[in-house]
């Protein structure tokens, strides 16, 4: 593999290699010492357009974990601000001699330039491109959802007849995207719940069911619960009345909590809106992933350095 750029240019073959390497990984985070030497001498940039929390850390403590020499580079207070272009800051990078860039932008299609650029010879990872994709995010909560489903009997399966609901800001969301065309390739099944205003004006292209209603969807007993963040930063217009309004509709409050069937799970990428898509009760309780998708988070992100990044990257 030479760079991580969608889900949706990832076969089934692919898909489950990574997340069985990833199973690996999470062995090394079961030891004393959780490090792997795999990566001495590699420097991975983390290059972040727009803020974030998690992914930053867990692309750090993966690469890290892999021995990997790492550099953050956030565009904030750096000569992004002061104008430099992705080319001028690519190549600074290649200078430095990156091995591999973790790049997030808010511009769609922003690691695919990169990746076709020829400014700089490195593996890219995109880790979360403006309202397009978000791999690793992806692949965290298939990883999450198979360990779930099959505990110690995950390796090499997919997630044939699972059923997925994702609820929320679909329109906005690069995660329901990644997850939309990895758990299809896995062979779950899809369903987005939104408001109509918070769905794309054409899905016919998407291998998913779309609907409106939550009640309905929950007591049709999917095995997993996604819950999607409001994107009120990438929110131009009104797309529903208020939150009230919202949650009544559209969140996952303590009685539909209550109503979902006893297998399901309940997951959500981060960062939560606690009281507007999901109640603190549903957030914290035995049936939500949440914490255990962070953790995750670090062994599929060190399984797709190791894919990227280990032995000679030309053979790849
Ligand atoms: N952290 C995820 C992302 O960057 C989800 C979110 O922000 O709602 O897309």
């Amino acid at each position: 593999m030479r760079h991580l750029l969608s889900t949706k240019s990832l076969n089934r073959d692919d898909a489950v290699t990574l997340l069985d390497i990833a199973e690996d990984m999470a062995d090394v985070a079961n030891r004393e010492v959780k490090k792997l030497p795999t990566l001495r001498g590699k420097t991975v940039v983390n290059l972040f357009f727009e803020d974030s929390t998690r992914t930053r850390i867990s692309f750090e403590a993966a690469a890290k974990r892999l021995s990997a020499d790492v550099i953050n580079f956030s565009a904030k207070g750096s000569s992004v601000s002061k104008g430099e272009s992705l080319k001028d800051t690519a190549q600074t990078l290649a200078a430095m001699g990156a091995d591999g860039v973790v790049i997030r932008h808010p511009a769609s299609g922003a690691p695919q330039v990169l990746a076709g650029s020829g400014w700089i010879d490195a593996g890219i990872i995109n880790a979360g491109d403006g309202t397009h994709e978000h791999p690793t995010q992806a692949l965290l909560d298939a990883f999450t959802i198979r360990r779930r489903l099959h505990g110690p009997a995950s390796r090499g399966r997919g997630l044939d007849g699972v059923t997925v609901t994702i609820v929320g800001d679909i329109l906005h969301s690069r995660v329901a995207r990644s997850n939309l065309w990895l758990l299809n390739t896995l062979g779950a099944q899809v369903t987005f719940i939104a408001p109509p205003t918070l769905v794309p004006a054409d899905t016919s292209a998407w291998p998913a069911t779309i609907g409106y209603d939550l009640d309905a969807a929950i007591d049709a007993g999917p095995d997993v619960v996604m819950m999607l963040r409001i994107q009120a930063e990438r929110m131009n217009a009104a797309f529903f009345p208020n939150s009230r309004e919202y949650s009544r509709r559209w969140g996952l409050d303590d009685e539909r909590f209550a109503r979902l069937s006893s297998h399901s799970i309940v997951m959500h990428p981060g960062p939560m809106n606690r009281g507007l898509e999901i109640s603190s009760a549903a957030a914290d309780s035995e049936r939500s992933t949440v914490r255990e998708q962070v953790a995750n988070g670090v062994s599929v992100r060190m399984a797709a350095l190791y894919l990227l990044l280990s032995g000679d990257r030309e053979d790849h």
